[in-house]
């Protein structure tokens, strides 16, 4: 291990993401290694300053923190297990995405080998990275995290989470679905809005004001989750089943598919048929919880 003043920095996997992060510790003034399965893609890093390893051993070899950003975690155990020779004494930053259990078992397994283990979900794309736009979760080894927290913090705002490594994939994963249910819900909007002839640049500002309000509300829903009380909300579940059934009548009529609210109009439909119409959004989630495991 190398004992320069700013750590040395091994980068494996230099795709849209890597090559970003890449960047950034350069651009922090780190010494940083490069290592990519394609060796070409290293060659604008390598003008950029950056040392190119030809091996993913010897790029661990020459590093005090490995940050890996692959395809997917059986990628990562792939490339690490052809330098497993080298992990000991090592900090393995995982930013790869995957799901909390992959995230747990090659945390186990860079223990079995003597290193560190640091899981993370980069919540940002490749043009944020360096910025304070997005933000990074980590969780598992977090004095390893603490030690190198200014490095990561070059690429973005960090959020620790706790010793275990499978907490970011799980906040990751919670938050990519609270993104796709609105792009989705977005989606169907603008086919509607296309076929009322409104271009959906001008539909993106009312919704972007709209989903403003949205996400303030979250917090009373999130309130009344952790309550379980759904009993004094503002909003119905008979009065969004309405609004439902509104959303379906007009995208029927319109020629647009209202299949992306199919799943929430049969929630709201369950949900009354049990007389608990008068209940408040949220208690949408006692459904989720209990109808999908049996
Ligand atoms: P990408 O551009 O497709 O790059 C994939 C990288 O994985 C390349 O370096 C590729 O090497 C390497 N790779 C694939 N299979 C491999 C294997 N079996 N062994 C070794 N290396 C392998 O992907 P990316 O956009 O950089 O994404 C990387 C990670 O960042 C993913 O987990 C992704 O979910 C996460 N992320 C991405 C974004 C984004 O907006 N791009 C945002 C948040 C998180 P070659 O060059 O040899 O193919």
């Amino acid at each position: 291990m190398t004992t320069h003043h700013s750590p040395t920095v091994a980068l494996l996997g230099l795709g849209s993401m890597g090559a970003a992060l890449a960047q950034a510790t350069l651009s922090a003034g780190h010494p940083t290694v490069v290592w990519n399965r394609t060796a070409r893609r290293a060659e604008a890093l390598t003008a950029a300053g950056a040392t190119a390893a030809a091996t993913p051993e010897a790029a661990l070899e020459s590093a005090d923190v490995v940050i890996a950003c692959l395809l997917d975690p059986a990628s990562v155990r792939e490339t690490l297990e052809v330098a497993s020779g080298a992990v000991a004494g090592r900090t393995i930053v995982n930013l790869t995405s995957g799901t909390p259990e992959e995230g747990r078992a090659l945390a186990a397994w860079v223990r079995a080998q003597g290193g560190r283990y640091v899981d993370g979900a980069i919540m940002a794309v490749p043009e944020q990275i360096g910025t304070t736009t997005g933000f990074i979760l980590l969780s598992g080894d977090v004095e390893a995290a603490e030690q190198h927290r200014s490095l990561l913090e070059q690429f973005a705002p960090l959020h620790v989470l706790g010793e275990d490594a499978g907490a970011a994939e799980e906040h990751n994963l919670a938050l990519l679905g609270t993104g796709y249910g609105a792009l989705t819900g977005f989606l169907h909007a603008t086919a509607l809005m296309r076929a009322a002839g409104v271009p959906a640049t001008q539909f993106a500002v009312l919704a972007q004001t709209w989903l403003g309000g949205i996400a303030e509300f979250m917090t009373d829903l999130a309130g009344e989750i952790d309550r379980r009380d759904y009993a004094g909300g503002a909003s119905s579940v008979t009065i969004n089943r309405l609004a439902i059934d509104h959303i379906t009548h007009h995208s029927v009529a319109q020629g647009v598919d209202p299949a992306p609210h199919a799943s929430l109009k049969e929630l709201l439909d369950a949900h009354e048929a049990k007389g608990l119409g008068a209940e408040s959004f949220a208690g949408l989630v006692e459904s989720l919880s209990t109808n999908r495991h049996g």
